[in-house]
């Protein structure tokens, strides 16, 4: 797989020092989220602080592209608001699944458009959405569980 040897940089350095991995106790939501087509498993804590995403810690396993994805987006969706965070992981999806066509914002997507190659690699598109995903489905179900 060849990808901008910046931006393989930034992925192995995610991969090799992930950001907030290491389950804080007590969250909102608990997920687990797997990628049966590469082996890739993540276990996500979302807390949030009303509307406010508070922290998002993980554990995980898999490879580099499903750690270092999960390592940025527990980096970049913390302290958003629920509609913005949804908002980044819509954008983040998007960019991922054109097939090369959307390079994303960097403005926005920081980190996030280091994955902009995986979109040429068919295979690798679920191993980056994996902790976005999950991220995703936490946020679904807490707001969910705030309306009961
Ligand atoms: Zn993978």
């Amino acid at each position: 797989m060849e990808l901008d040897s910046l931006y393989q940089e930034v992925i192995l350095d995610h991969y090799k020092h992930p950001h907030n991995k290491s389950l804080k106790p007590h969250p909102t939501i608990q997920v687990h989220h797997v990628n049966t087509s590469c082996g890739d498993e993540v276990t996500l804590n979302l807390h949030m602080n009303g509307n406010v995403i508070d922290a998002i810690t993980w554990e995980g396993v898999g490879c580099s592209i499903s750690q270092a994805s999960t390592s940025v987006a527990s980096d970049l969706l913390k302290g958003r608001e629920i509609t913005e965070a949804v908002a980044l992981i819509e954008e983040f999806q998007t960019m991922v699944q054109s097939k090369g066509t959307d390079r994303g914002d960097e403005n926005r997507l920081e980190d996030g458009v280091a994955f902009a190659g995986v979109a040429k690699f068919p295979a690798r598109v679920k191993c980056a959405l994996l902790g976005w995903m999950a991220t995703k489905d936490a946020i679904v179900q807490a707001t969910t569980k705030e309306e009961k």
